[in-house]
C-alpha cells in the first residue's frame, strides 16, 4: 500500500517536472524580398518548402537530443548554405565582378560571445568559420584574406569560388547589369523592386533556456568593391542576448546596418518591456519601412516564444517548438 502511494507520489513529481520542462524552439528564414506566388512554379514552391523543412527537422533534432541552441542554429544554417536555392553558401549571388563573397555571423545569448566573417571566397560553409572565430580566436570579426587564412588553419573545407556558381544567379546578375549597370549601386537597388536578395538564418532556444542566432549570406546581386552587408555585423543582421531575444535578419543590408535592426529589437524588449513580436513589428513596419528599408527578421524570446516579422511580399521561413508544430511558409498571406 505504502509502496503504491510512494509510486504515485513519484509519478506526480516526474510528471510535474515533465510539464515544467523549459521550452525548446527553432525559427529559420531563407531570405525576404519580392517573392510572389505568380513568380514561383508549384515545383519551385515545393522545393523551397522541402529545403526549409529539412533544415528545421535537423536543427530541431539537435535541440530534442539536449544539444545547445548554438549547435542547432549551426546545423540549420549549414543545411541551408548547402542548398543552392538559397543565397548563402552554394547558390550565393554574384558580385559585379562575377565572384562570390560570403558573409556570416553567430552569437550566443548566454555569454554574448560572437563570431563573424566577411568577404570570404573559399570556405564551403561560412557559418562554420564564424563559429570558429567565436570559439577559437580572440576576435569577433575577420574579413577577406585574413578570414581565409584562419579557415585554412582551422582545417575547414575549402572550395574553388566557382563551387558557389548557379545558373539562375548568373542570369540575375546579367539582368541586373543590363538594366542598371550605369547607375551607382544604391540607386540601382532603389530603382529595382525585384532586386535579388536573400540570406539564411536561424534562431533557437535550448533546454537550458539559452538563445542563439546565426546568419549567412552571399549578399546582394552585383555588389561592388568589397561591400559588406548587415549579415556579419553583430547588432545589425544578427543578435542574441538571453535577457531579451535572439534575432536573425534578411533584407536590404545598408538599412539594417544604419538602423541596427537586430539589436534595436532586443533593446526594445529589454528596456521598454515589449514582447519580442511587438518590438520586431515596430522596428520592421514603423521604423524600417518608412525609411525605405525592406526585409524581415525571425526571433525567439527568453520564454521560448517564436516569431517573425517582414515588410516584403514574402519571406522563406519556418518554425518548430515544444508547443509549435513544424510549419513552413513563403508568402505574406501564408
Ligand atoms: N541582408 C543581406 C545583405 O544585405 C541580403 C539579404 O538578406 O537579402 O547582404
Amino acid at each position: 500500500m505504502r509502496k503504491t502511494v510512494m509510486a504515485a507520489a513519484l509519478t506526480a513529481v516526474f510528471s510535474t517536472a515533465a510539464v515544467a520542462e523549459s521550452p525548446i524552439g527553432l525559427v529559420i528564414h531563407g531570405g525576404a524580398g519580392t517573392i510572389e506566388r505568380a513568380n514561383l512554379s508549384a515545383e519551385q514552391e515545393q522545393a523551397y518548402h522541402d529545403g526549409l523543412r529539412l533544415a528545421l527537422e535537423q536543427g530541431y533534432a539537435v535541440l530534442q537530443a539536449g544539444g545547445s541552441s548554438i549547435d542547432a542554429v549551426v546545423k540549420a544554417v549549414t543545411i541551408l548554405e548547402d542548398n543552392p536555392l538559397f543565397n548563402a553558401g552554394k547558390g550565393a549571388v554574384y558580385t559585379w565582378d562575377e565572384q562570390h563573397e560570403l558573409d556570416a555571423s553567430i552569437m550566443e545569448g548566454a555569454t554574448r560571445n560572437a563570431g563573424a566573417v566577411a568577404g570570404v571566397k573559399h570556405v564551403k560553409n561560412p557559418i562554420l568559420l564564424a563559429q570558429k572565430v567565436m570559439t577559437e580566436s580572440v576576435h569577433v570579426m575577420l574579413s577577406g584574406e585574413g578570414a581565409g587564412q584562419f579557415a585554412l588553419e582551422q582545417g575547414l573545407e575549402q572550395v574553388d569560388n566557382s563551387y558557389f556558381n548557379t545558373e539562375f544567379r548568373y542570369e540575375a546578375l546579367k539582368r541586373m547589369k543590363a538594366a542598371q549597370g550605369s547607375l551607382p549601386h544604391q540607386a540601382a537597388v532603389a530603382a529595382d523592386p525585384n532586386w535579388q536578395m536573400g540570406t539564411v538564418g536561424a534562431v533557437a532556444i535550448d533546454r537550458d533556456g539559452n538563445l542563439a542566432a546565426a546568419t549567412s549570406t552571399g549578399g546582394m546581386t552585383g555588389k561592388r568593391y568589397g561591400r559588406i552587408g548587415d549579415s556579419p555585423i553583430i547588432g545589425s543582421g544578427n543578435y542574441a542576448d538571453n535577457s531579451s531575444c535572439a534575432v536573425s535578419a534578411t533584407g536590404h543590408g545598408e538599412y539594417f546596418i544604419r538602423y541596427q535592426v537586430a539589436s534595436d529589437i532586443c533593446a526594445r524588449v529589454k528596456y521598454q518591456g515589449l514582447s519580442a513580436q511587438d518590438a520586431a513589428d515596430t522596428v520592421i513596419q514603423q521604423v524600417l519601412l518608412p525609411a525605405g528599408g525592406t526585409g524581415g527578421v525571425i526571433l525567439v524570446d527568453a520564454a521560448g516564444k517564436l516569431g517573425w516579422s517582414f515588410n516584403t511580399p514574402g519571406m522563406y521561413r519556418g518554425m518548430i517548438g515544444s508547443q509549435q508544430p513544424l510549419t513552413t511558409a513563403i508568402f505574406a498571406e501564408d
